[in-house]
């Protein structure tokens, strides 16, 4: 099988031919179908973060594909059945953050395309107690972008309590923004949404954003409040600036919810306005896998739009490059070809 290797950070993925891995107990081998391109995987090939992976690895979070093998033990999933494999590969089950529904908290968590191989390959392992089952119905590249930008926005949403009629600014239309903007019209709010580019800024508006911010000619503060602040800010450009830029358009008692995890990430927080106004900063990484069931259960309900582009696995060294360059319209998914 063929898989995308990071052999060392910052330099080009290598194509290389590999056996096909053996699912070991409580795993299914999963012939991949689709798999996205999210920017986390360039922070990871890039060992942008503190705790780094280690080369070589197989990045991708987004995969989905068929299962092909059953490891022992696996009674739930059947082969032929579609599944998404998350960033949470793995979680212990046991502990606090697992007990109270917060998997994603675990200390013991291995992540999908860091700590163990991911989704750019033909074929990949995954732990079947975190392999989410695709419903009827979704095709494998639209599970792919809502396998982490969906999920993760959608979390994002929740912990920012979100309710009708507010107004949430999502700053960075890419991969995830494009769906935080659909959540956050789904859940009653008005959308404000804030990129660096017109593609991006057209996008967000023929997806239901009330408000567009340019951040290159527009205060994104100022304009915020000329509409009375933000009850939540979703912070989801990889860039720092873009954080303190919305958290100064919060309205009182407004929150950010940082998600967005540029390299070296430091953000400036004034401490007079913070406890003036009573705003909060919070973090966000990914969601359980019952928050992914509900991503693909609204999905499923025609709720909302997946923009992807599709592309070969052996281009992932150009997509990187248009990523990184804003390029990219929402999503790009590779197509992997198993399932045709
Ligand atoms: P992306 O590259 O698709 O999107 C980023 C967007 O930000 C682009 O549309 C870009 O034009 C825009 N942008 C750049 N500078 C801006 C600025 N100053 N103001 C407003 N917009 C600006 O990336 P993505 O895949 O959506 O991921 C975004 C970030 O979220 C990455 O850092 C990624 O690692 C992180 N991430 C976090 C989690 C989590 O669980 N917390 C999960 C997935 C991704
Ligand atoms: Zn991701
Ligand atoms: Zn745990």
């Amino acid at each position: 099988m063929k898989a995308a290797v990071v052999r060392a950070f910052g330099e080009p993925l290598v194509i290389e031919e590999r056996p096909d891995p053996e699912p070991g107990p409580g795993q299914v081998r999963v012939a991949v179908e689709a798999s996205g391109l999210c920017h986390t995987d360039i922070h990871a090939a890039h060992g942008d973060w503190p705790v780094k992976p280690r080369p070589p690895f197989v990045p991708g979070h987004e995969g989905v594909g068929l299962v092909e093998k059953l490891g022992d033990g696996v009674t739930h999933l059947a082969v032929g059945q579609r599944v998404a494999v998350p960033w949470l590969g793995w979680a212990c089950g046991r502990c606090e953050h697992c007990l109270t529904g917060w998997e994603t908290l675990c200390e013991q968590q291995v992540n999908t395309g860091y700590g163990c191989d991911g989704g750019y390959a033909e074929k990949m392992l995954a732990w079947a107690d975190f392999a989410q089952p695709v419903p009827e119905g979704i095709t494998a590249v639209d599970a792919a972008p809502l396998t982490c930008a969906g999920v993760t926005t959608y979390k994002a949403l929740k912990v920012a309590g979100v309710r009708p009629a507010q107004l949430v600014a999502v700053s960075g239309i890419g991969g995830l923004g494009h769906l935080a903007v659909q959540y956050a019209k789904i859940a009653g709010a008005q959308v404000a949404a804030i990129d660096v580019t017109d593609d991006k800024l057209e996008l967000a508006a023929e997806l239901g954003a009330d408000i567009v911010i340019d951040a290159r000619k527009d205060d994104v503060g100022t304009a915020l409040k000329q509409h009375g602040g933000a009850h939540a800010a979703i912070a989801l450009a990889v860039d720092t600036a873009s954080f303190e830029a919305v958290n100064s358009g919060l309205r009182r008692g407004g929150r950010l919810v940082m998600v967005a995890l540029p390299a070296h990430g430091t953000v400036r927080v004034p401490v007079f306005d913070t406890v003036l106004n009573g705003t909060s900063v919070i973090g966000s990484i990914v969601g359980t896998r019952q928050d992914l069931a509900e991503v693909f259960r609204l999905h499923a309900a025609g709720l909302t739009r997946v923009i992807h582009e599709t592309r070969p696995l052996t281009a992932v060294n150009d997509c990187i490059g248009e990523v990184l360059r804003g390029e990219v319209r929402a999503r790009i998914v590779f197509d992997l070809g198993a399932g045709r």
